[in-house]
Parts: C-alpha cells; sequence; structure tokens
C-alpha cells in the first residue's frame, strides 16, 4: 500500500442519490457489507488538463462496476450514465481539479443473514485528492516488491475478475506481509503458482524487447490501465504477449513494471532482493506515455479523457 498519507477530507460525498457533507456519509454498523464483505467498488483518476477537469474513462470504470455488481447478483439501482453524472455533479462540489474517485455499492442495513437477500443496496462516491499510491520517489525509480506467501484468490473461490471489497482482504494480507518485511509492494502467485497481479496493480514483465503479461485465466482484476497500457505499448511499435508468468520469469527480466489508476505506471527495480535495475527505457517510454495521455499533453490516445458535459458543450 506503499506510503500514503491521511486521507484529505472534502466537501462533499455522493451518497444514494445525493450529495451530502463528508461527516455525514455514515453507515449503520449492521450493514451486510461491513460484515460480510458484500460490496464493490472502482478507483478512477480525475486529472487537470489543458482542456480542464477530464476522468481518465470514466465510462469503462462504471461498467466494470456495473459487472462487478452483476457477479454478487447486486441490482445496482442507478445506471452506468446515472452513475457517470452523479460522479461529475462531485467533481464539481468539491471543486479540485484533480482527483482520486472511489465509488462504492454494498449490501446495506437490513436482515445480517448472509444470503443478502433482503438487504437494499447502498451506493456512495467519494473523491480526495491522492498523490502516487507508491510514491514520486517509487513512480521515478521504482519500487521493492516481495512474491507474497498469500495466494491469489482462485477463480472458484470469488469471482476475481468483480472488484469485490471482500477480494481485498487477500491484497490487504499481501501487502502487510510486504510492508512488514520492507518492501512497497506484494506480488501474488495463483495456486497454480503463476504470476496474478500486485495487492493493487497489474503486473507488466519485459524480456529481449517483448512486452508479457499474466493473461486473464491468472486470477487478475482485468484492469483498466492494463488495457490502457497493451494498447499504447503496441502502438509504439511493441509486441505484447498475454501469457501465464512464472515468478522466475520476474527475476531474470530485462525489465517489470506494475500499473494501476492509482499506481499508475511504476518500474520495479527489485523483486524477491533480486535486482532487475533501474527503470528501462520500454518502462520510461510507457510511462511517459500514460502520464502525457491522463494530463492531456497528448492528443494520441485522446479518446480516453471524457470531460464535464458543460466543458464538452463549451468546447
Ligand atoms: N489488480 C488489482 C488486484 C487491483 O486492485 C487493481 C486496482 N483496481 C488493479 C489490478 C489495476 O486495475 P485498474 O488499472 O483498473 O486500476
Amino acid at each position: 500500500m506503499g506510503t500514503i498519507g491521511a486521507m484529505q477530507e472534502t466537501s462533499k460525498i455522493w451518497m444514494n442519490g445525493e450529495l451530502v457533507d463528508w461527516a455525514d456519509a455514515t453507515v449503520h454498523v449492521g450493514t451486510h457489507g461491513l460484515h460480510y464483505g458484500s460490496g464493490v467498488f472502482e478507483g478512477i483518476r480525475a486529472y487537470e488538463t489543458p482542456r480542464g477537469t477530464a476522468v481518465f474513462r470514466l465510462t469503462e470504470h462504471f461498467e466494470r462496476l456495473a459487472n462487478s455488481a452483476k457477479l454478487l447478483y447486486m441490482e445496482l439501482p442507478y445506471s452506468v450514465d446515472e452513475l457517470k453524472s452523479a460522479c461529475w455533479d462531485l467533481i464539481g462540489a468539491n471543486g479540485l481539479p484533480e482527483c482520486y474517485v472511489r465509488p462504492i455499492a454494498f449490501f446495506g442495513y437490513g436482515e445480517l443473514g448472509v444470503s443478502s437477500r433482503g438487504s437494499p443496496v447502498d451506493v456512495a462516491i467519494m473523491s480526495w485528492p491522492w498523490g502516487s499510491y507508491l510514491g514520486e520517489e517509487g513512480l521515478r525509480n521504482g519500487i521493492r516488491a516481495k512474491i507474497a506467501s498469500w495466494e491469489r484468490i482462485g477463480p472458484n473461490v470469488i469471482p476475481h475478475v468483480a472488484k469485490a471489497t471482500g477480494i481485498y482482504i487477500n491484497s490487504m494480507l499481501a501487502v502487510l506481509e510486504a510492508n512488514r518485511a520492507g518492501y512497497e509492494e506484494a506480488i501474488l502467485l495463483t495456486h497454480d503458482g503463476y504470476i496474478a497481479d500486485g495487492s493493487g496493480e497489474n503486473i507488466f514483465v519485459v524480456t529481449d524487447g517483448v512486452i508479457y503479461t499474466p493473461d486473464l485465466s491468472a486470477s487478475i482484476l482485468p484492469g483498466i490501465t492494463r488495457d490502457t497500457v497493451m494498447q499504447i505499448a503496441q502502438d509504439l511499435g511493441h509486441r505484447v504477449v498475454q501469457k501465464n508468468l512464472i515468478r522466475t520469469d520476474l527475476y531474470l527480466a530485462d525489465e517489470v513494471f506494475m500499473c494501476g489508476t492509482a499506481a499508475e505506471v511504476t518500474p520495479i527495480r527489485e523483486v524477491d532482493d533480486h535486482p532487475i535495475g533501474p527503470p528501462g527505457p520500454v518502462t520510461v517510454e510507457i510511462q511517459a506515455a500514460y502520464l502525457d495521455t491522463v494530463h492531456g499533453r497528448t492528443e494520441r490516445w485522446g479518446q480516453w479523457l471524457e470531460y464535464a458535459p458543460a466543458a464538452k458543450t463549451q468546447a
């Protein structure tokens, strides 16, 4: 989880259709999601660009939230379009040109049987300023990662394609273990020993000029940054191969990096005390292209930036 400080409070939180004061966005202790981790969430970033605030791949994030809900048999009371517009209302209300956005939907206060039938679905969206997840220093010089002793949950344990809250006990244990041992991030393996993902990032490996990343079947979250990186890399002329990887592929790689909405593109300079080296040329090129894209400094992948509805009509 890296080196983040206390959360910076903002003015409003969108909750069940209304903008409420930050302090008033509370739930009852009998909330189903609190007891059983029965929620789904997203992590989204809004960036300041020359054309105003833009949210990176906003539609895809809410579409993934809808898919996550479906996998938990949860009926979201709002459509993707309604959630997108709620997100813009919140960003407008909090007045930050750049922020992290965290939508969450969870089974609320109703019955406390494990079966979620009988529990209402609550939906909230928070936004607050959040710097680079693995630190500025990590973004520039790379981080040290450790393979976790905790396996990534398998596809028949909990649907890993869902960004479900309960799954994050798996990530939490892995990153705590890594942090306590002095590493910045954990890398989880599947039950079969293949590389899955970091506690909150997907993994990429560069060897002999080819870029590899675990296949979706390796219990990974289908990351939106992963998809972005694969498309950017291909457009820049690189070969990208999705396949099962084992831990020695990391130890012997020319370059390793991780990516996610929060972590953006963060180089890995060491895995399990095997030096990989300072950020290599492919990592540096992709990181620069990614950061230029999200900040609106290049038009090449501009289709992924979504602007506030008002800004769109002015443009
Ligand atoms: N894997 C896991 C386990 C994650 O939690 C995340 C963060 N959502 C990612 C990968 C990266 O996903 P994204 O690029 O969509 O943020």
